[in-house]
């Protein structure tokens, strides 16, 4: 158990200072104590409070990294119960499986799909994360090779799935260094997983009721081992949900440090209903699932699950943005038309993807105001004519252009004169489109060649 907000207060200097964000050291403690704040804002903790002030702002749930490199993930180290509290942090790696029971042609098909199938939506990626190799057939030099043949053909981190020991132990010198994870250790089998996990840098799934899971932790912790991952063996929709509030709710509320690590859930074992299995991982990324176990790697599995990962681990207290700048779009030049909008992400994407449909060569001139979409930066005074002129005039559209025309949202029509004064005569103001739908249109109907 973690220690008391006054607990912690005892241990910190006093200063109130206000350094670390919080007006006074008691405030600050009362954030660490509920799991809201970092130690190291705090500059003058001194080394002795900080050792004992390790638990108590270590987050009260692990943080468990798995894969190396650009493929690298972390799950877990969430904060808050409910997205609207504040925002999840690390969203859950989806992952697919691969079982060695599988023909050559259906693993080579699934793999090519795994490591090639991506969409992008507003600036990110969506895609698969993670191979989980599962031994169905029993045979360990089969499952063996298997993992082999993944971890040479993919760079993507890789869960190694058998009820052998054995089994585990070779798959796990397989994957040596790259961070893995062991799925997974039992009662009967922990003591020596334990030891496979450590001597193969690891991660290690613990599989158990739910009611004897802390028991295995507690052991697995004492035996050295930290990154652990629960599987409390739920196998349908309703347990699933049951079993990971209730472990999210034990370490976030009662800060039960003995189940406070992330959990894996298996959607691919619960139904041959490709749709249901969708619907089941869905509803594992809202609630709780650390790694999600999907039977394949299909664009119409991964895309609705991609999305999903992306709108619940988005932080709604933050609008998602691109940079201020210039975006030559269809490679546009000293003629191509100039069209200004705001930087929230949806309204570039948008705006950005219909233009290039145009193929109409373009500079999109994207401003800065701190994400808003068009509407509600003009009602908000940011997007109106005495801020986006000056805004064109630096920014050096002036440069790549060589006229001075700039077509501004339909949305905002009514700054046109105001901006055509703030510009000045040799500036032409043109009203755009009010939907980003009708631009392809507009563009191609004045400035397709
Ligand atoms: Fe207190 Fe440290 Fe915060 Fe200063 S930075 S107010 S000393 S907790």
């Amino acid at each position: 158990m973690g220690l008391t907000g006054i607990q912690i207060f005892k241990l910190l200097p006093k200063k109130n200072c206000k350094e670390c964000g919080d007006p006074t050291c008691l405030a600050f403690a009362m954030k660490l104590a509920q799991g809201k704040a970092e130690l190291s804002k705090c500059p003058y903790v001194s080394e002795e409070a900080k050792a004992q002030l390790a638990e108590a702002s270590a987050p009260p749930i692990r943080g468990v990294v798995v894969g190396t490199g650009d493929e690298q993930l972390k799950i877990g180290e969430e904060l808050v119960l409910y997205r609207h509290e504040k925002t999840f942090i690390n969203p859950p790696a989806i992952g697919v499986l691969f079982k060695d029971s599988e023909d050559d042609a259906a693993i080579d098909e699934k793999l090519k799909n795994f490591n090639e199938i991506s969409f992008e939506r507003v600036g990110y990626i969506l895609k698969a994360h993670l191979a989980a190799v599962y031994n169905e057939s029993g045979d360990v030099d089969k499952f063996v090779n298997l993992v082999t043949k993944i971890k040479d053909n993919t760079k993507k981190p890789i869960m190694i799935m058998s009820e052998n020991v054995e089994a585990l132990e070779k798959a796990a010198a397989v994957i040596k260094g790259l961070k893995g994870v062991i799925y997974a250790a039992t009662a009967d089998s922990l003591d020596k997983l334990v030891e496979v996990a450590k001597a193969n840098e690891c991660s290690l799934v613990i599989k158990a009721p739910i009611d004897e899971i802390e028991a295995l932790t507690k052991k697995a912790v004492a035996a050295g081992l930290k990154d652990l991952i629960l599987d409390t063996e739920a196998r349908d929709v309703k347990t699933m949900f049951e079993h990971n509030t209730f472990v999210r709710r034990a370490a976030l509320k009662k800060k039960n440090r003995d189940v406070g690590f992330p959990t894996v859930n298996l959607p691919c074992f619960m139904t041959d209903d490709k749709i249901k299995e969708v619907a089941i991982a869905a509803l594992a990324i809202a609630k709780y699932g650390g790694i999600i176990v999907i039977s394949d790697a299909k664009p119409e599995i991964l895309l609705p699950l991609g999305i999903q990962r992306l709108n619940i681990y988005t932080d709604p207290q933050r609008p998602m943005v691109v940079e201020q700048g210039i975006y030559p779009i269809n490679n546009p030049d000293e003629n191509s038309p100039v069209i200004v909008t705001t930087n929230f992400a949806l309204t570039y994407f948008i705006v950005a993807a219909v233009v290039e449909a145009s193929r109409v060569p373009t500079w999109l001139v994207i401003m800065d105001v701190e994400g808003m979409s068009v509407l509600t930066a003009w009602s908000a005074g940011k997007f109106v004519a005495d801020a986006i002129a000056p805004f064109l005039k630096k920014v050096g559209i002036t440069e790549k252009v060589n006229h001075k025309q700039v077509i501004i949202p339909g949305y905002v029509a009514q700054i046109s004169g105001e901006l055509q004064e703030e510009l000045g005569d040799d500036w032409e103001v043109v009203i755009g489109t009010r939907e980003a739908a009708d631009l392809p249109a507009f563009l191609k109907d004045n400035y397709d060649k």
